[in-house]
């Protein structure tokens, strides 16, 4: 049965004012995989009106409190895990070991956010004479809008609505229209956990009609995008009228170093994994392979055995899947065009895999290897976001090569893979990357900080530094002497 899906607002589902609803196809099939709603702008309204009343509310219950919710939640998820496996394997074609490492995420993310009750701290500083006091509390900013991509639809909602919600803020979730059921389903289990009404909301719809109008609504504190570069930039530009805090987690463009002395064996093991996890739809996916010279030939042949042995096809029997939609085919499989035009050599993949019948329509590619790719072409300077890598041959100056990963828009994952400690350490010091993983595979963890440098975005999440970007410092100024102006520049002056 199909399936359709309505609008939270105010603790109840409701049909969009427009009584519009919008297709979601299954990547894996191409068949329509249910409808969700299309809200209007006094859809949006209604949400962030009431998310707005509530969060007076929220706010003033102890963070204990908040956390019981939490706790309930992550319950009230465990429980049925599998129904999640579900939605993740069909509404993003996720294989399913994938599908349940981020249930597996979700309830990690929202646990260590849970654990933070009490831990949310401000400081009291001594005041500018002895019976002077100034107390900095940490409050929350208010009604978060929290905007998740599709490539991660479960684990991103997570990792919003468990800091914004622990911290005494109120939430908005908008989804993108390419995962609306999988929000759509962490939002029931909020309202069977007895949320107060109001303090999560989920609205759907289409970014022309909503997009701009969410994120230049004044009773809109934290704008929190997980997206694509561009789509961060327009959040800025919408967003100035209202000042609103951004946290922002956008694009990558991971270089990948395999190093002389590295452990080759390991090193393609990882970039098994650094590649072709969600289909290469990954913002920490690895999207440079530098290889040094010494071994670059042995570990294209060795990446290229174990790529050999990946099953495509329907992601519940397979280690990968469809991409995620048509576009995202079509823009994957011109950069592969673009690349061979600029001179790069498939020496693996390229094209549509040969399937069965059934997945005729599914978007689906190819795991494709590229050699003799150069540092200005398009494959190594915009984001590729699929199972394509290029590699480049790197020559024995190691400063050249961190000047090469440095040597991008994006700066949120790197890759080393070297023996040498002390190279190692130098990498740690220079690279200009949120993260570095040496010798080993991501992905981040819930008490890391995941954070892009230059254009891969702002603020952060995760760890305390991320669960600090919801709240602001507020001063409160106290004298309690019995005369507060003695001794102050007060007029008349004489
Ligand atoms: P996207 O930018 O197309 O969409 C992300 C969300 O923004 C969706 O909900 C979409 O509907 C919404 N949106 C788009 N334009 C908007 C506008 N003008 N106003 C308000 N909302 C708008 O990204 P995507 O294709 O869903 O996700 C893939 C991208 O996300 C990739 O670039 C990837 O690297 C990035 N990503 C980053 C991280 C990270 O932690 N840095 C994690 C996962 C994905």
């Amino acid at each position: 049965m199909e399936k359709i899906q309505n609008l939270f607002i105010n603790g109840e589902w409701t049909k969009p004012s427009s009584e519009e609803y919008l297709d979601k196809y299954n990547p894996t099939t191409g068949e329509l995989y249910g409808k969700f709603a299309s809200a209007s702008r006094e859809d949006v309204d209604r949400s962030i009106d009431s998310a707005y009343d509530a969060q007076k509310k929220w706010e003033r219950l102890t963070s204990v409190e908040r956390s019981k919710y939490l706790y309930k939640l992550i319950d009230l998820i465990s429980q049925d895990r599998e129904y999640l496996t579900n939605i993740l394997m069909d509404e993003v074609g996720k294989p399913r070991v994938e599908a349940e490492e981020e249930v597996d995420g979700v309830l990690d993310q929202l646990q260590y956010y849970a654990e933070f009750a009490r831990k949310i701290t401000g400081d009291v500083v001594e005041g500018t004479k002895p019976e002077r006091i100034i107390y900095q509390y940490k409050v929350p900013y208010g009604v978060v809008l929290a905007i998740t991509p599709w490539n991660f639809p479960a684990a991103m909602v997570a990792r919003k609505i468990g800091p914004a919600l622990i911290s005494g803020n109120t939430v908005i979730i908008k989804p993108s229209s390419d995962t609306p059921f999988v929000a759509g389903w962490i939002v029931e289990k909020v309202r069977q956990a007895g949320f107060p009404p109001g303090t999560v909301n989920l609205i759907t719809g289409k970014g022309s009609v909503i997009g701009d109008y969410m994120t230049s609504h004044k009773k809109i504190s934290v704008i929190t995008l997980t997206g694509e570069t561009k789509t961060g930039v327009q959040i800025m530009k919408s967003s100035s009228s209202i000042m609103a805090k951004l946290i922002l987690e956008l694009g990558g463009k991971a270089p990948f170093i395999v190093w002389k002395d590295a452990d080759l064996e390991l090193a393609a093991r990882v970039l098994m994994w650094a590649k072709y996890w969600n289909s290469g739809q990954s913002c920490i996916a690895a999207e440079r392979l530098y290889v040094h010279e010494d071994v670059y030939d042995k570990f294209i042949n060795l990446f290229i055995e174990k790529t050999k042995t990946l099953r495509i096809g329907d992601p519940r029997t397979n280690d990968m899947g469809p991409l995620i939609n048509s576009g995202q085919l079509s823009k994957v499989s011109s950069f592969v065009e673009s690349a061979v035009s600029e001179g790069a050599k498939i020496v693996f993949g390229g094209g549509k895999p040969q399937l069965p019948d059934k997945f005729s329509k599914g978007f689906f590619y190819m795991p494709t290897i590229l050699t003799g790719v150069k540092q200005n072409m398009k494959i190594f300077r915009e984001e590729i976001f699929g199972p394509v890598i290029g590699a480049m041959k790197v020559s024995d100056d190691f400063d050249e090569v961190i000047d090469l990963a440095n040597d991008s828009d994006y700066g949120l994952a790197s890759y080393l893979f070297t023996k040498d400690i002390s190279l190692a350490m130098k990498a740690s010091r220079e690279i200009k990357f949120g993260e570095l993983y040496i010798n080993m595979p991501g992905p981040e963890a819930s008490q890391g900080y995941h954070t892009g440098f230059r254009m891969s975005g702002q603020a952060g999440e995760n760890s305390k530094y991320g669960v600090e970007e919801y709240v602001k410092v507020k001063n409160v100024y106290i004298d309690y002497s019995k005369d507060s102006t003695k001794g102050e520049v007060i007029p008349p002056y004489t």
